[in-house]
């Protein structure tokens, strides 16, 4: 979305502040409506203020679960906007999902003291903590996942609101005005539960000072796959083994997780029959029946399909935070490990596999290729990847 707009005048004028051009970045889950968030705070900034502004998203693989980031530019002093590229040194970071602290720690590039960052998160301003050598003017926090289950709102709304603490440029009431407008289409029901999102966060969020003794946690290094559009197989076939038992779909829960309760549950299964990822964990009972353990929540993405489904209400989905420690260890794979898996894929020996083919087999698809790692790849980007697959071995 690109806004030019003759200035009018502000009706935000208690606010004041000296930014000519303010970033704001917002890290999300596709599905939390940061999309929506970028285009209600850039409808407040162009079309409620009059600023110059810009937004737009990017949704990487444009799937409900999967990380999206949305950019909003936007000039109080009227300055042209003329770049539309990614936001990299953003003024306000605003992560959506508190999980994409650990499983996404690109999310933290170009931040430094001059940007303020607010979370959706249980945890005081205070005792969040951020991957070592990472700084902030502010840390704000708001539990955006409470509000909105409690308001029946979007977590976006939420978030705009606690986003006023750092955006004075624009404040309240425009922005109140710009997702009254948004969701004018909808029901009053769906209006009037965001707005009372909004404001509830308004009096909720919490901001204090960044320390650096909150930038203590380990730091991880940000992994890039080995394969791209330059150099994936052909047909786009993963053919790196325990690419599937190593998935975290943790982010995907978007703060809501069924949580299961043993006492309730009478072992019928319903609930495994219609997860589509495999998350329950069973165990044989001495008398020979199974007995369900727990949910992986490695694996599980929110869907709440086991929710419904339960006939004795013996899982129920709370908000993350709310798990307790004693559900999340249950593994449908306990013994599985990216140390194990890589053992495996070092000791496999190709060679032997592609023996074992009938040659009708080898014919009927390109496996011929894939089993075979030294030809997998095309050959003029084949060099590098391979001398690093032999490395591995
Ligand atoms: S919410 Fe339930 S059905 Fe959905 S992925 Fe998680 S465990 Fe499976
Ligand atoms: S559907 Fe409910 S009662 Fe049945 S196995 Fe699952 S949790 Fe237990």
């Amino acid at each position: 979305m690109w806004f030019f707009k003759k200035k009018k005048q502000s009706s935000n004028t208690s606010l004041e502040t000296n930014r000519d051009l303010v970033s704001v970045r917002m890290e999300a889950i596709g599905g939390q409506g940061a999309n929506s968030a970028g285009k209600i705070l850039a409808e407040a900034a162009v079309l409620g203020l009059g600023y110059t502004g810009n937004h737009f998203s990017s949704f990487g693989s444009e799937k409900r679960g999967s990380p999206i980031k949305s950019y909003v530019r936007f000039s109080p002093a009227l300055k042209p906007i003329r770049t539309a590229s990614s936001i990299q040194q953003p003024d306000i970071l605003i992560i959506f999902h508190e999980s994409l602290m650990q499983t996404h720690p690109e999310i933290f590039e170009g931040v430094g003291e001059n940007c303020d960052v607010l979370i959706n998160t249980a945890k005081a301003p205070q005792d969040v903590v951020f991957p070592q050598g990472i700084a902030f003017g502010s840390v704000a926090t708001v539990n955006a996942t409470k509000i909105s289950n409690s308001h029946g709102c979007g977590i976006n709304a939420v978030m705009l609101g606690g986003l006023t603490v750092f955006c004075p440029e624009i404040g309240k009431d425009p922005l109140m005005a710009a997702l009254e407008n948004y969701f004018s289409h909808l029901s009053d029901k769906v209006k009037n539960s965001n707005l009372s999102g909004f404001k509830a966060a308004i009096s909720a969020v919490k901001n204090r000072e960044f320390s650096k003794d909150q930038a203590i946690g380990e730091s991880q290094d940000v992994s890039l796959p080995d394969l791209g559009w330059l150099n994936a197989p052909l047909g786009g076939v993963i053919v790196n083994p325990g690419n599937s038992v190593l998935k975290d779909h943790s982010t995907s829960r978007k703060g809501v997780a069924p949580q299961f309760n043993k006492e309730l549950c009478f072992n019928c299964g319903y609930c495994d029959m219609v997860c589509p990822d495999f998350c329950f964990v069973w165990e044989l009972k001495a008398d020979g029946g199974p007995e369900l353990k727990g949910i992986d929540y490695q694996y599980c993405k929110g869907c709440q399909k086991c929710v419904v489904v339960c006939p004795v209400d013996a899982i129920k989905p709370v908000a993350e935070g709310d798990l307790g420690q004693d559900l999340t260890a249950q593994k449908v794979f306990p013994e599985v490990s990216g140390a194990s898996i890589e053992k495996r894929w070092k000791n496999l020996d190709w060679a032997k596999y592609v023996e074992e083919l009938s040659v009708e087999d080898k014919m009927m698809t390109l496996q011929t290729e894939l089993l075979n790692h030294d030809s997998y790849l095309r050959p003029d980007f084949s060099k590098e990847i391979v001398s690093r697959a032999k490395l591995k071995k």
